[in-house]
Parts: C-alpha cells; sequence; structure tokens
C-alpha cells in the first residue's frame, strides 16, 4: 500500500463545523475512509454498503478478514435498514442506551456487503452517542462500518493523536474531536438464537441489560471459540489492545516492580492502590482512579503514554474483581496475554 497524506481536522463536539462534516461524509461515501471520534474510542469508518470500502479498512488496519466489524448508524429507523429482524429486546435496549456503547449483533438483511460480516448470516450495530459521530452519519447517509482507528493488535486510540501515530500515511482524514469519554470498546451482545448472550463486555454492564429484558445475559461459554462458527465472536480471541510494553496485572505490584527494576527494565506501573515506590529510579507510577468508568476511560490514554515513555514493561495492580470491573479484566487481560 503506497503512503498517502493524511490530513487531520479540527473539530469542535459542541458546534461541529458543517462544511468540515460534509468533506468527511463524502469521502465516506465514496468509499474513502475517515477516522472519527465516537463516545467509546476513535473509529476507522467506511461506506457499509460498498465492498472496496470496507475491504480497505482491514488493509489499512492489517486486520483478519475473519474478524466483522461494526456497523454505526444515525438512529433504529437506519439499523432497522440493515438488520432482517428487530425482536422485542433490541427495541428495548435501542430505547434505553442509544445513542451510546451498545453493540447489538442481529441476523443482517442481504444489502450488508460479506466483506463486513466476515460472510456471517448476522450483524453488529449500534447507535454512537458522539456529536461528532451523529453529525457524520446523518451527513454521508449511509451505514458506516467502523473497527477502532488502530493498527490491528495495538492499543485502541482515544485522541486524534493515538489515531495519527499507528495510522498517518495509511488513511487520508482524522476529524479531531477531542479525547473520548468512555475509553473502551462498546458491549457488543447478540439476539440472534434463543438466549441474549454478551459476546464482549463493555460500558455498559450486563446486569443493566439483564434488569431491562427481564432476563439473564448469558456469558460466553468459556471454550476457546472456533473463529468458523457462526456463533463465535470472532475478534475476541485475538491478542488484541495490547501495548508495545510487555504488561502484566499483579497482585503483588511492588515486589514485582522492584524484581523487573533490579533486571535493569524500565518499568511503567498503573497503581490501584496508594504506592511506596514511585520514586525509585527506571520506574514511572501512574495512580488510577477507582472507580470502574473512570478507569476505563484512562486506562488506553494511560498505557499509550507509559509506551511513548519507552518503558520496558508495564505492571498493572490488580483491580477489584466484582462484576462491574468485567470490561476492565477483559482489555487488561487481553493485553497481557
Ligand atoms: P472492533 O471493531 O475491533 O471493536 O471489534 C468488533 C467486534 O465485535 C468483533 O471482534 C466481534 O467480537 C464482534 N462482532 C462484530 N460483528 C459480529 C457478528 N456479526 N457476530 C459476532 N460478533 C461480532
Ligand atoms: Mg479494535
Amino acid at each position: 500500500m503506497s503512503s498517502i497524506e493524511t490530513e487531520v481536522v479540527t473539530v469542535d463536539p459542541e458546534a461541529a463545523d458543517a462544511g468540515v462534516i460534509e468533506r468527511a461524509a463524502d469521502l465516506i461515501r465514496a468509499g474513502d475512509l475517515v477516522a472519527f471520534p465516537t463516545e467509546t474510542v476513535y473509529g476507522l469508518g467506511a461506506n457499509a454498503l460498498l465492498p472496496e470500502a470496507v475491504a480497505a479498512i482491514f488493509e489499512a488496519k492489517g486486520r483478519p478478514s475473519f474478524n466483522p466489524l461494526i456497523v454505526h448508524v444515525a438512529d433504529v429507523d437506519e439499523a432497522k435498514k440493515i438488520v432482517a429482524v428487530w425482536p422485542p429486546e433490541a427495541e428495548i435496549l435501542a430505547r434505553a442506551f442509544w445513542p451510546g456503547p451498545l453493540s447489538i449483533v442481529l441476523p443482517r438483511r442481504s444489502v450488508v456487503p460479506d466483506a463486513v460480516t466476515g460472510g456471517r448470516s448476522t450483524v453488529a450495530v449500534r447507535v454512537p452517542a458522539n456529536p461528532v459521530a451523529l453529525a457524520l452519519l446523518r451527513a454521508s447517509g449511509v451505514p458506516v462500518a467502523a473497527p477502532s482507528a488502530n493498527r490491528s493488535e495495538q492499543l485502541s486510540p482515544t485522541t486524534a493523536s493515538h489515531v495519527l501515530a499507528g495510522l498517518s500515511g495509511l488513511i487520508p482524514f482524522i476529524l479531531d474531536g477531542g479525547p473520548t469519554a468512555a475509553g473502551i470498546e462498546s458491549t457488543v451482545i447478540a439476539i440472534t438464537g434463543a438466549e441474549v448472550r454478551l459476546l464482549r463486555p463493555g460500558p455498559i454492564s450486563r446486569d443493566e441489560i439483564g434488569v431491562l429484558i427481564g432476563q439473564t445475559v448469558h456469558l460466553p461459554d468459556g471454550k476457546p471459540q472456533d473463529v468458523h462458527s457462526e456463533f463465535a465472536s470472532p475478534g475476541q480471541m485475538l491478542r488484541h489492545y495490547a501495548p508495545r510494553a510487555k504488561l502484566s496485572i499483579s497482585h503483588h505490584p511492588e515486589a514485582e516492580v522492584e524484581k523487573l527494576l533490579s533486571f535493569g527494565e524500565r518499568v511503567g506501573r498503573l497503581s490501584y492502590a496508594k504506592h511506596a515506590n514511585a520514586d525509585l529510579h527506571g520506574l514511572t507510577v501512574i495512580t488510577m482512579p477507582h472507580e470502574p468508568n473512570n478507569y476505563a476511560a484512562a486506562l488506553y490514554a494511560r498505557l499509550h503514554e507509559l509506551d511513548s515513555l519507552g518503558v520496558t514493561r508495564i505492571v498493572v495492580d490488580a483491580p477489584p474483581t466484582d462484576e462491574r470491573w468485567l470490561a476492565i479484566w477483559d482489555r487488561l487481560t487481553r493485553a497481557s496475554t
């Protein structure tokens, strides 16, 4: 792939410049790629109805083609144009959480190309809660397939400069709407069989969903998933969301940090507790928020920061284990394997 010029244009999320949004929408309609902010992370968007445009996402990211994309739409009516059924659970959840960080996997209509879904009969859809994203979706008038705007298996971007660091020269246009709010990827659920299943934990919890629909949201079965199985959530088995430095989750971070320093490693620590060894040579300590949503909002930005400082190892204090921390455990575990 030859290098192209990547343009970064700042937009005020409170008052997005219509001319800038129109330019981005033109690019999307024409089959080009545009990176844009959502409330979770920055997305790399393409017209979901054009197979070649969708293929360009996989090429820019170096993403395996079996890993399906989430399609972003402006509202429920647009969602119904790409899904074949709209069950009552979807209606309830969309009313409660859209715009918002909940992706719903449903049977797809044939207008959705195989390139989007990895050939599956289902498609993931959501309405993002970010004014720049919504303005872009409304102006383009087409559904927009958008995974996170990073090279495959690298950390997801929560700022436009993270996007530029990973994809400069590979994509034409980045809308810079400032840092994203939630900081981790959307919750993904499937309403395709007899039961509602959680495919990826995220900002909206299993409990919040279950209470509304009056049924238990089942966890994926925990067995290794077959990537070719119709019901697996393919991207979930990849090493993912990972910083460059080797990351470990530690129940005894003080001792682990001291051991690594004695081996000459440069260490970054995401501290959850009050820390004693902040002043040791070769160590950078970042204190993380104690509330899971705030922790999630900060996580990738802090990992990007440690990577750019050139640390060789990252030690993360093990966070609490209650269900509110499920999505954070998921991302940390993936970053450490
Ligand atoms: P990303 O675009 O990196 O946020 O990842 C999207 C993830 O959503 C995929 O890796 C899958 O885990 C899940 N997903 C998207 N579409 C589907 C689908 N049709 N069936 C099952 N899982 C899906
Ligand atoms: Mg991703």
